[in-house]
């Protein structure tokens, strides 16, 4: 029997069973097609880190012994369609089975339903073994209960025994997050770049000879992502060792003179399977225990990935189709042409967008407080912003962008993944960053006067909350914002309304 095996971009895990002996009845294949990069459209430098990984895997199992055909970009063999290049190597090959493993995301899910059911060859589908849940764990934990992250959290502590001791969680609570709240103001001074520098030139020549679109820095002379698992554990292990200490008390914090603050960057390490979440919290734990490192930064760490992003798993294979359509507020305003360049006067957005652009990449508090809490509040269209968060980040993949973005970031499926709206004035972050001091809008006016411009999302904070009373004025979590609505006279509510109107007016030229 001679069996091909596929391989996707983001199933670049050396530690997955299937490579642990050579079989010369198996070929391993890898494509890179344009129906992935084209579905949305991309940053170049996740385009650059996806095939340059590949590249590098490939080169791996070569050798490890493995036989592998790989399609690169511009071969002209290259069918770009997965089902097409495999019917061509089933006639060539004369291959009798097909296995693959399971994607993450419901679109590759249906491509390979599709393949199983129309190809004339026996096929199998096999666990990717990189995640600590399977895709239905949270639906079955929480059956017919409201979905709460925290309580998906503990049952994993639990289960899989993290920062628990005699079946208490160590330090005697769940969570510190009280203590992981604070503003940076320059010190302790945030680490250089620790990661290692690549040149995919040549790479990013022949994708873009290849009509690819794209936009963002390509920094193709000096790339930063990792290539490889030996890589992304360096950067890892740098991470645990030198930045960690200081990641819980500023994991919130923002600042223009440096973007990445104490964060761990390794989304694209994980997502793309060269390192697995477990062994991301086993290490973590390790060093914990040798280096008497600050528990709540350990544990806030921690809750990040064994949390948050099994947690965020579960809820897209629970609710991706539903995800697909959801407009909970009805937002129709477009993408101002802005979110494309950085080029707005907002200080907040201009840094954290421009940065994105750069980098590829933005921590958490960028995406949520500052670019998701304008769109929310702006009204702008939900599966518009999707489309950009899953096309700009180094990390996006559709089973972890979308359910941040439309779930967590713009309460478009009503609320089912966030308990209330992720949305702020001013003053959060003003409190959490240094973007305010310097701004062209002044932070603690509602309405401008004749002398200085008002912060735009202090008007968009209220109206916002004015304008979806029907919605949001039920729930308990907001009881105190409406207590406060309640509190304004007519006028008052009238002028913010106004300024907020001129606002929504003139987006682009904000
Ligand atoms: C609107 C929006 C869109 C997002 N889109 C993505 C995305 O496309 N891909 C992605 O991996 N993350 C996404 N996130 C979550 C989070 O912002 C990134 O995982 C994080 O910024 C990655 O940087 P890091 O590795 O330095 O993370 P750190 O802050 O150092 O955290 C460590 C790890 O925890 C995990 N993690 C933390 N928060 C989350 C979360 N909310 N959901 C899932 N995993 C989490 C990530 O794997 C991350 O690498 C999004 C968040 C928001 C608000
Ligand atoms: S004043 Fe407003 S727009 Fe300017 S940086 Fe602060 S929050 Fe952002």
């Amino acid at each position: 029997m001679k069996t091909l095996r596929l391989i996707l971009g983001d199933q670049l895990n050396i530690q997955h069973s299937w490579f642990s002996q050579v079989d010369p009845d198996v070929t391993y294949v890898m494509m890179e097609i344009r129906a992935e990069t084209d579905y949305v459209l991309h940053h170049a430098q996740k385009i650059i880190a996806i095939f340059a990984a590949m590249r590098a895997f490939k080169e791996k199992l070569i050798s490890l012994g493995h036989q592998v055909i790989y399609y690169p970009i511009d071969n002209p063999d290259n069918q770009h369609d997965f089902e097409k290049n495999i019917r061509s190597l089933i006639s060539q090959l004369g291959v009798t089975r097909l296995e693959m493993q399971y994607p993450d995301e419901v679109r590759v899910d249906e491509v390979f339903h599709n393949m199983a059911a129309s190809l004339p060859i026996e096929t199998n589908i096999v666990d990717s073994e990189h995640f600590i849940t399977q895709r239905d764990e949270a639906t079955k934990f929480f059956g017919t209960r409201k979905w709460l992250m925290e309580s998906f959290y503990r049952h994993l502590r639990n289960k899989h025994q993290v920062l628990m001791a005699n079946d208490k969680p160590v330090g005697g609570a769940w969570n510190f997050d009280k203590e992981n709240r604070k503003a940076w103001r320059g010190k302790p001074p945030a680490p250089e770049d620790w990661r290692d520098t690549h040149d995919h030139h040549a790479l990013w020549q022949s994708i873009q000879a290849q009509g690819v679109n794209s936009f963002g820095e390509a920094s193709a002379d000096d790339f930063r992502w990792p290539l490889n698992r030996d890589e992304a554990l360096q950067q890892l292990d740098y991470f645990l060792n030198h930045v960690l200490m200081h990641f819980g008390d500023y994991q919130d914090a923002m600042s223009k003179h440096q973007s990445r603050m104490f964060h761990a960057l390794i989304s694209f390490s994980l997502n793309v399977k060269l390192i697995s979440p477990m062994e991301v919290i086993s290490r973590t734990e390790q060093i914990w225990k040798e280096q008497s490192l600050p528990l709540p930064a350990v544990e806030g760490f921690i809750r990040q990935i064994l949390g948050w992003r099994e947690y965020i798993r579960g809820y897209y294979w629970r609710h991706a189709k539903q995800l697909q359509q959801v407009n909970f507020f009805q937002h129709q305003q477009p993408l101002p042409k802005w979110f494309w360049t950085g080029n707005t006067k907002m200080a907040c957005l201009n840094n954290c967008i421009q940065d994105s652009l750069k980098n590829a990449y933005a921590h958490h508090i960028q995406r949520l407080m500052v670019i998701g809490n304008f769109g929310l509040l702006a009204g702008i269209n939900p599966q518009s912003l999707h489309e950009w968060y899953l096309g700009i980040y180094i990390d996006a993949f559709e089973w972890v962008e979308m359910p941040n973005t439309l779930g967590m970031s713009q309460f478009a499926d009503g609320g089912m993944l966030a308990s209330k709206p992720y949305v702020s004035s001013a003053n959060y972050i003003d409190k959490m960053s240094d973007y305010c001091q310097g701004c062209h809008y002044h932070k603690n006016l509602k309405i401008s006067d004749s002398d200085q411009a008002a912060c735009p999302f202090n008007s968009l904070y209220w109206n916002f909350y004015m304008r979806h009373a029907d919605k949001l004025q039920k729930n308990v979590r907001l009881s105190i914002v409406y207590q406060q609505i309640r509190k304004m006279d007519d006028a008052q509510k009238n002028s913010i309304q106004q300024q907020a109107q001129i606002y929504l007016d003139n987006l682009e030229n904000l």
